[in-house]
């Protein structure tokens, strides 16, 4: 039997991703929709979660699509009310709430899942592979893309808790940590914030590498044209070139792997098995990495954005 299952917040990426991969999914079904403002059809709809929670105690998971500065009292509710857990990316607001929906889920027994879709992009499972055991020289990660085409009017990514060009840039920072061998930890940033802005529209970002070489990360929200999300490695034995979010890896030139995008069909493939298995999966790594770049970054104040 399928999974009954209650998307909460109907924006952008619960209507590009999560409505389709539940639909497509054998393991879920969208029995509930939570929203202050949209409805979606074949769900039941309902204004707030609490009177969700209430009304379908068979609904067993509860998949978060609101902005993260906001997504933690969604979340400590629906566990609470003894429900599986999906948190979109990033988690939370700050890593302290991360850490205490952690805790609440183990006590009630209920499956919590950070998720990274990036990390099931398709070409991600192999340069992890082609890496491991390799001797790395240098990782340059170039996440370049026009804020004013993938976010367009959205307020929240500007204000405290909303984490600016690291809200695209924690993303590369998910595949980063998924691929490299060895653990890295910030350095040093640099963070432009807009004059009238409380979060960054670019960084630049150095991480001590004890397994060798340096990592360097640049993160850039005004990028018209042609839009990169690359993550180049060089190593004693090639080089590697992931490419389009992780969807296509080349190494030293050739193409090795490319295909279309299943990271929402993965994500909840691997609900499923973290449901099924009694367990939860709850890496804090990126954006632990994002609050040290917030934490010891030098701010550098740049012109006004306005969409
Ligand atoms: P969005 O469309 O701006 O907002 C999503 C929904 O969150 C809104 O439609 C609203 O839902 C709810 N919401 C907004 N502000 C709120 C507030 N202050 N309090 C309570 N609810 C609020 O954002 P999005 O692009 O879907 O992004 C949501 C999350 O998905 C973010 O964490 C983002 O990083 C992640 N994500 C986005 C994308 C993308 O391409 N956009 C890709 C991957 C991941 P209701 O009106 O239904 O209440």
């Amino acid at each position: 039997m399928p999974i009954n299952t209650a998307l909460v917040s109907i924006g952008k990426i619960a209507r590009d991703q999560h409505i389709p991969a539940i639909e497509n999914s054998p393991d879920f079904t969208l029995t509930a929709a939570v929203s202050r403002n949209a409805k979606v059809e074949g769900a039941q709809n309902f204004v707030d979660i609490e009177t969700m929670l209430s009304a379908q105690p068979d609904t067993q998971l509860v998949s978060l699509c609101m902005p993260p500065a906001v997504r933690f009292d969604y979340a400590a509710k629906a566990i609470a009310a003894g429900r599986h857990v999906m948190l979109e990316k990033p988690p939370g607001a700050t890593l302290s709430e991360c850490h205490e929906l952690i805790r609440m889920a183990e006590a009630k027994g209920v499956s919590l899942f950070v998720t990274w879709h990036s990390r099931y992009a398709a070409a991600v499972a192999d340069a992890k592979e082609w890496l491991a055991g390799k001797q790395i020289t240098g990782v340059e990660i170039t996440w370049k893309e026009d804020v004013r085409l993938w976010h367009p009017g959205q307020d929240w990514i500007w204000q405290a808790g909303g984490m600016g060009v690291f809200d695209p840039g924690i993303n590369a920072l998910s595949v980063l940590t998924e691929i490299m061998p060895n653990a890295v930890f910030v350095k040093s940033a640099v963070l432009e914030f807009p004059a009238n802005c409380d979060t960054p529209i670019a960084a630049q970002v150095a991480f001590h590498n004890p397994g060798g070489g340096p990592v360097n990360m640049v993160l850039d929200w005004l990028q018209e044209g042609p839009q990169t999300w690359d993550i180049a490695v060089e190593t004693a034995q090639g080089a590697m070139l992931l490419q389009h979010g992780g969807a296509k890896l080349s190494i030293d030139g050739v193409l090795q792997s490319e295909a279309p995008d299943r990271e929402y069909a993965g994500l909840y493939a691997r609900m499923a098995a973290l449901i099924e298995a009694g367990a939860s999966d709850t890496d804090l790594t990126p954006m632990t990495h994002v609050a040290d770049a917030f934490a010891i970054g030098r701010r550098k104040e740049v012109e006004a954005f306005y969409f």
